[in-house]
Parts: structure tokens; sequence; C-alpha cells
């Protein structure tokens, strides 16, 4: 017997079908999908590979050569099925990465450890020092700060989930444990799933509008036609509260009790307890939930229980997109705009398109849910090439929230510079006095954006990734004062200087406000009403995100002010005023997105008022009234919205009328980086030349340094290509992908990236 696998770190030369022996002792139990270990080249130990395929015969094409024994099956069982592997080369041909890898990223992580009973874990050393460290701010890493803040509230943790919760790096955990901060110790794995959190629903009785039963039909008579190799997709479109989930779950009960499976991706910070209640309730022991919060053993635990048959409905973020059902006959991606959906680290696909291509591949039909779908996907409904059902009205007869805009400018002409306009001041006294709740929107952590100094203008800036350093109030410990200036991208934690570094100025000044200073302002004019932040800082530990919005629904907290996380999910009845501070700082973002985004955010935000039987309302801060996005976003008018973002995108080239290829380039030399960037761009051009035919409406741009022109000391230069084809522009990508790399050089290939900087 022979096996053709898929070695899995194979790099581009080496990624093909290759041919091995299967030894005697393993014969019928290596089937397609499993984990082998083979021996590979001149390697001395064996590698990891995945088996494709398995014959009797021996393949032709190593009809020539001795072939080599596999040497060890990691896993009794199968770890993906045929159709992830299908789903593999699909992800190879967009995504510019190996087979191998495409598999490595659908399993999760834990299968390389098991077999392994026991696993390490870390605690403080001294958690009374940590304390005093953190009080005196002796760390100088945020990550390290997180680590710590984590610990100190669980004890002791496995090193894998403290890596998830606080998003370090092992190299950051080795280095606190050679610091003397850290101890690690062997902790028995626990292999046993926690029980989902037991939260009480009130009983519901449920008769579908007839809006919603016309949807739950129009996808039921859908679902008895789909064949496979065929899409039949919708477009599901309806404000929050429209009773979209409802249609979900009941397209999903009817798909079970044909015995076939169901996938239902949301965005991750849609998992809340509240949702996986309602999912659990109506589907019990049918159910997975894959959320961020599982440790990664519970994460294969659930994984090995989806691929083995005993659960037939998945519900999960991202990479749930990869869960191994079979027989699949609906896939739901609700919140289908989020950008959650697409990866931003190598291979970086879009769950949404992989959603289609498994639709595809098992005949399942396709639902994409949105209060504001992507421009991309509002396109291929006007083009008919999916069908949109409506939802125009919340159940239960809540009103949209009434918006209005506050215009910036007239406010500082009158002499009010405040953060809180004199409407948004009124409107939230107001609602604190009739004992409601407000929820403030400002897109920025930290206390202000940026320090300026005003005898030179000079902006301080991150040492090594030349960012405009955020001022935050001492992140760990309320009590103490004292200013850090933090980067947002590389964490660097450094001490606010007493002068300009550059001029030696001492005006320095700080500028654009952050949820901290919203907060103590907040504090200032509202007393004794109480806010409570959400934001990245406020959120790393396990529990913390869920805590805050517990108690804010607890109305522990009369205002709940926070980033783009509090715009999204929550249901809070008794919410009735939102204020989005600046309008203007949503939409200052510097690529063909920042419009779209800045009107979902906005959308999303008006979403969050009045959810109950209280009216609500809604205040935009703004410098731009007439601005179409701020207009249509308060007039809540998608149509509006959606025919001025295409005629735009339409005269730009953007998708969905084009695409555009990003190859990212960088190192720490700067000289390098740029001759790389050239000679690439010389290569690219010079195939564009020999073939003029595969590359006849693609345009490479001339080689630019990226906008985030160094980033944790490494230089950055890109070459952006613009093509309508995308087949085209694949192809331009793949020559990029096959020129020859220097190994000190980082290339990140992606198309329509969701961030151009
Ligand atoms: P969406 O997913 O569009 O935000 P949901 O499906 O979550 O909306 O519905 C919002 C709320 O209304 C939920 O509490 C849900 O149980 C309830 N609901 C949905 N449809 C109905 C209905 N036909 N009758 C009564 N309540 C409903
Ligand atoms: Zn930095």
């Amino acid at each position: 017997m022979y096996a053709q696998v898929w070695i899995e770190e194979a790099t581009r030369g080496f990624d093909r079908d290759w041919s091995y022996k299967i030894p005697e002792e393993l014969i019928g139990k290596i089937k397609p999908g499993c984990l082998v270990e083979v021996p590979f080249a001149r390697r001395k130990q064996p590698v990891r590979a995945y088996v494709y395929n398995v014959f009797a015969e021996r393949p032709a094409s190593a009809e020539e050569l001795d072939l080599r024994s596999i040497a060890n099956l990691v896993l009794p069982e199968p770890v993906v099925t045929s159709e992830m592997l299908e789903l593999a080369r699909e992800m190879r041909r967009r995504y510019f990465c190996s087979r191998g890898r495409a598999v490595r990223t659908m399993v999760p992580a834990t299968v390389s450890t098991v077999g392994d009973r026991k696993e390490l874990a870390a605690r403080l050393s001294d958690p009374a020092c940590v304390v005093d460290m953190l009080a005196e701010d002796e760390f100088t890493s945020l990550g390290h700060i997180r680590v710590c803040e984590f610990l100190l509230v669980h004890e002791s943790a496995l090193l894998s989930e403290i890596r998830q919760a606080c998003q370090v790096s092992s190299n950051v955990l080795t280095y606190m444990k050679n610091k003397g901060i850290l101890e690690y110790f062997p902790q028995k794995v626990r292999r046993v799933l926690e029980p989902a959190p037991a939260i009480e629903l009130p009983p519901q009785s449920i008769t579908l509008t007839s809006e919603q039963t016309e949807a739950v039909e129009s996808i039921n008579s859908a679902l008895k036609l789909t064949e496979q190799g065929c899409l039949k997709e919708f477009l599901l479109q309806g404000v929050t509260g429209s009773g979209k989930t409802e249609i979900y779950l009941q397209a999903a009960a009817k798909i079970l009790s044909q015995g076939k499976s169901v996938l239902i991706l949301v965005p991750e910070i849609a998992l809340t307890p509240l949702m996986m209640a309602r999912v659990s309730e109506r589907f019990q022991d049918e159910v997975a939930i894959l959320h961020s919060r599982l440790t990664p053993v519970e994460r294969y635990e659930t994984w090995k229980l989806i691929l083995q048959g005993e659960r037939h409905i998945v519900v999960g973020a991202r990479s749930a997109v990869f869960a191994p059902l079979s027989d699949l006959g609906l896939i739901v991606v609700d919140e289908e705009q989020d950008h959650s959906y697409k990866s931003e680290t190598t291979p970086r696909y879009h769950a949404v398109e992989l959603a289609r291509i498994r639709a595809i591949l098992n005949g399942a039909v396709l639902v994409l849910g949105s209060a504001t779908p992507s421009v991309e996907t509002s396109y291929r409904a006007l083009q008919g090439r999916s069908t949109k059902l409506e939802l125009p009205t919340r159940v239960g007869g809540a009103g949209m929230a009434k918006v209005s805009i506050v215009d910036l400018r007239r406010e500082r002409a009158a002499g009010h510079k405040s953060l809180f306009s004199r409407p948004l001041v009124k409107a939230l006294k107001d609602t604190f006095s009739r004992d409601e709740q407000a929820m403030l929107l400002i897109n920025r952590r930290g206390f202000s954006t940026t320090i300026i100094c005003n005898d030179c203008g000079e902006i301080l800036t991150c040492p090594s990734c030349d960012i405009a350093l955020t001022v935050h109030k001492n992140p760990w410990q309320k009590e103490t004062v004292g200013n850090h200036l933090i980067c947002h991208y590389c964490g660097k934690v450094s001490s606010l200087p007493p002068d300009c570094p550059s001029c030696g100025g001492s005006e320095l000044d700080s500028v654009g406000a952050g949820t901290q200073q919203a907060e103590a302002l907040f504090a200032e004019l509202f007393s004794p009403a109480k806010a409570v932040r959400m934001d990245l800082d406020t959120t790393s530990g396990r529990y913390s995100h869920q805590e805050i919005l517990d108690a804010f629904s607890r109305r522990e907290y009369d205002c709940l002010i926070g980033t783009q996380m509090i715009a999204k999910g929550h249901d809070f009845h008794n919410v009735t005023l939102v204020g989005v501070l600046s309008a203007d700082q949503i939409l200052a973002q510097s690529d063909y997105r920042a419009r779209e985004s800045a009107f979902q955010l906005l959308t999303q935000s008006a979403g969050r008022s009045g959810r109950g039987e209280l009216p609500g309302q809604v205040i935009i801060q703004t410098s731009q009234p007439d601005n179409t996005v701020i207009r249509t976003a308060a007039e809540q008018d998608f149509s509006a919205f959606i025919e001025s973002e295409l005629q735009f995108r339409q005269r730009a080239g953007y998708p969905p009328f084009g695409h555009i290829g990003l190859i990212l380039i960088s190192g720490l030399k700067e000289n390098l980086v740029r001759e790389h960037a050239e000679k690439l761009r010389k290569h690219l051009c010079a195939q564009m030349e020999r073939y003029p035919a595969s590359f006849a409406q693609t345009e490479l741009l001339p080689c630019q340094r990226a906008p985030l022109a160094r980033l944790r000391g490494r230089y950055r230069y890109r070459l952006i290509a613009k093509s309508p084809s995308k087949e085209e522009l694949t192809s331009l990508l793949r020559a990029a992908d096959s020129f020859k790399r220097r190994t000190d050089l980082t290339v990140v290939l992606d198309i329509n990236p969701y961030s151009m900087l």
C-alpha cells in the first residue's frame, strides 16, 4: 500500500504530493486526512505530514524512485475530512500558502501536544512583589503587565492559556521565567469539557412574523433544491433585533431534521454567554460552540467530537469555518460585514469566501446575515448572484432610535471646545435623571492620541515604530498617578519625558482624546453618575469582557464608555442614549474601506439605543455634518449609502469592481528592503511583458514606503497592483511568491487586504 502526503511545513518548492510506502503494521490504519510523520530529504528527524490519498498501486509518478516508508502515525484517527483536503487545495490557490500549511491552519493546535497528559503551567514566583513592581511601573512591556495581571487573578494557568488570554508569545513567557517573575510547573491537562455557563432564559413562545416566515420559507425551499457544485446564496438584511438569529435557528432545525449538519459563523464578540445559552437550549447535545475562551485542550476535544459526527451543528467565530462537519446542509454567516472574518496572519483567508466554497463543495445553502451588509455582498445581491431577504422592522415593535448630529464647528465657534458638546451633556443628564443608561463610543483607547511639542511641532513617536505614541494614564493601577506613553503597535511602554526630546521645549501638549480621557471628563461632568470603560486595556483577562457587560446590565453603572467593541451585539434594554464622541476620528482612516467601516460603526452604535420598550436617541458629534457617510448613517438610509459608495468604488477601481494586490516587504535594514522591493518589481514587470495576455488588465504601481514605514524596528515597503480580474492578480502575486526571497526579509502577499498600512 502507498500513500500520498503533504508536508506540513513545506516551502514552495516542496509543496506537492509526496509518495511513501505504508509499513505493514499501519495498513488499514492510514487513511486520507491522517497526521503522520515521514522521513524527508536529509532531515535527521521525521517531519509531520497529512495523508492526502491511499493507493494499492504504486503511484505512476513515483515508479522510478526508491520509496521510503511512513515513519509513524501520530494520531489514530484522521484529523480532517476529505472535503477539508479539497479546501486546502483551494486555499493554496487563493492565499499563497502550502497545502500542508493550510491544513495546519484548520486543525486546532493541541494536536501537537496530544498524548502528553501533562502540560506546562505557570504562576507568579512572588505575587506580592509583582504587585509592587506594577505599582512602581517597573515593567516596560504591556505584554508583561497583562501576564502579571492575569496571573494575579487566576493564580496559575497553562502556558497555552496564558498566551491566548494575554496575547503574548512564548518568548515573552520564557523571558519572564528567566527573569524569575514566573515559575513553571507541570499540570494535568483537563480533558473534560467545562459545561456552558448556566443562564436562565425567560420562557419564550415564538410565532414568526410574516417577514420571518417568508424568509424561512425561501431558505427552506432552497434547501430542497441545492445540489453539489452549485451555489444557493441568500443575503438576509435586517436591523439588529429584527429576528435574524431566530431565522438561522429555525432553518438549522430543519436541516438537522434531515440528518445534515449546520455551520453558523458569528463574530467572536457576538459569542456571548447569552447567545451560547440560546443556541444550547435549542439544540442541546447536538451543538458544539467554538469560542476563544475555550482552553486549547477544550478546543481540541470539541474538534474531535465534531469530526466523529457527535455534533451536527457548530457555532463559532472565524476559524470555525474549518469545523470538520460532514454533509453540510446550511452555512450561516452572521454580521457578514465584520472584519474579524478576514485573517490577518498567513494564510490570509476570508471566512466568508471559504464558507462559500464549502457551500459549493457540499451543495449547502449559504445565508449571509447583516444589518449593514458589506459593499461587496450588497453588490452580489444587486447583480442577482444572491437572493436578498429583508426584515425591515424590529420584533416587538421597538422603533429605531432617533439620530441627531451635533456640528462641532458651531460648538467651537460658540467657545465650547469640550469633548462633550452642550446637547450631548444635556441629553446625558436627562437620561441619567430618568434612571436610564447611556453608551459613549470613542474609537481610541488610552488618554490622548498624541503628544505634540508646542515649540517645535514635534510629535512624540515610538523609537522602533515611527508611530505617534498614545498617552495612557497609569494603565494598571487606578490609584496611583502618572502618565505613560504606549505604542499601540509594539506595546512598548515608556514614561512621559519632562521636555521635548527634540528641542528641549517644555510645552508638551496632548491632543486627541481617547477612552480614558472620556472617562475622566465624564466623572467631572456627571458625578455621581458612574461610568465603566471597555477597551483592549480593560478586557485582556479571560472573563473581564463579560464581567464589564454584566455589571453594566445589572445597572451598576450608568454609562458604558468604549471603543468599537461596545458597538456590537449587546442588547441592553435600559440604554436609551448612544453618543458618538467623534465621528471624524472614525472617518479619518486612510484606506478605501474607511467610509464603509465608519457607516457600519455609526449604524451599529445607533442600533444599541432603544432596544427595549423605551424610545432611543443617538447623538453623533462631528465637524463634517454634510459628509455623505455621516448623513446617510444618521438617516439610517442604507441604500443611499450603498449607491454613493458603489459609485466611488467604481470610479476608483476598488472592490467589487476591481481588486487590489498587496505585496509588503519588511526587514531591519532599510536599503535591503528597498532594493529587494525594486528587484521584485522589475521581476514582475518582466513577467507582465513576457505574458501580456495573462496580465492585460493589471497595473503594477511603483514601489513605495508603506504608510506605517517602520514597525517594531522593521522597515516596510509595499507594492500595489490593481486589476479588475482577480485571476490576473492571483497570477501576479503567485509570481511574486516564487521570486527568490532573502531570508532576512519578510514578504506578505494579500488580495483585497483589510489593512493597507
Ligand atoms: P437579530 O439576530 O436580528 O438581532 P434576534 O433573532 O436575536 O434578532 O431577535 C431579537 C429578539 O427577539 C430575541 O430575543 C428573539 O428571541 C426575539 N424574537 C425573534 N423573533 C421573534 C418573534 N417572531 N416573536 C417574538 N420574539 C421574537
Ligand atoms: Zn512601537
